[in-house]
């Protein structure tokens, strides 16, 4: 079983000078708490970290002081989140089984997700993702135009950490860029399902959201 941890994002709405992954949680980088928590999670053998470019090295340095063990390569990200994803299966060998990617961009990471989407894998899905109902209802738009309202129920809100059946991520990501891995797969006809998410697994996308995180650590 290995992860991917997707970490080379640039943060531009985070402002500041450092990539997402460097921002500040706490005392630590907003990466430590994801890696760390991957590291110790009773389903992850191995991780490869996609790095944002020129901070490889922090990486590597930050995986050694928090002693992530299991972090086996650290490769330079890509433009977009699927070359991230698609650099880092690179590094990960043709006979693991399972592939786990997770964005760093969400740092409370609880093994009991890991253990929910890993066992969908096992009753025989390709692929599985946590997912939240949703608060709001949500509309298609054209420019200012509502053209449509989707039924709320048959609508999860969704997040990493997402798992793979290896050779079928492998196939699927070969293609266009896709908002998640999940997407590439369904789009390739495989079957994921989706698992009970967390709402503490928010996503850093600005300051604010940094609080939060920082408030539930
Ligand atoms: O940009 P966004 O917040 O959607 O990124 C989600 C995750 O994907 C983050 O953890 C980010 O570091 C990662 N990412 C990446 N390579 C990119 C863009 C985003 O690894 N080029």
């Amino acid at each position: 079983m290995w992860a991917v941890l997707a970490a080379a994002g640039s943060g531009e709405r985070l402002g500041g000078e450092r990539p997402k992954a460097f921002v500040r949680l706490g005392a630590q980088p907003l990466l430590a708490e994801s890696l760390a928590r991957l590291d110790a999670s009773q389903w992850i053998d191995a991780i490869v970290v996609a790095a944002p470019p020129a901070w490889e090295e922090p990486v590597v340095l930050l995986a050694e002081e928090l002693g992530c063990g299991k972090v086996s390569a650290c490769v330079t990200g890509g433009a977009t989140r699927a070359d991230s994803v698609r650099l880092g299966l690179a590094e990960v060998p043709p006979d693991a089984a399972v592939v786990v990617v997770h964005d760093a961009a969400r740092p409370l990471l609880e093994d009991s997700v890991v253990e929910r989407v890993v066992t969908a894998l096992g009753e025989g899905w390709d692929g599985a993702v946590p997912g939240l109902p949703l608060a709001d209802t949500v509309k298609r738009v054209e420019g200012d135009r509502v053209v449509e309202t989707l039924p709320r129920d048959e609508l999860r809100a969704v997040q990493t950490p997402q798992a793979f059946v290896a050779d079928v991520l492998r196939a699927a990501l070969t293609g266009s860029d896709w908002t998640d891995c999940a997407a590439a797969v369904e789009a390739a006809g495989g079957r994921v399902k989706v698992v009970e998410g967390d709402p503490r697994l928010i996503k850093v996308t600005d300051a604010a959201d940094l609080d939060r995180v920082a408030a539930l650590l």
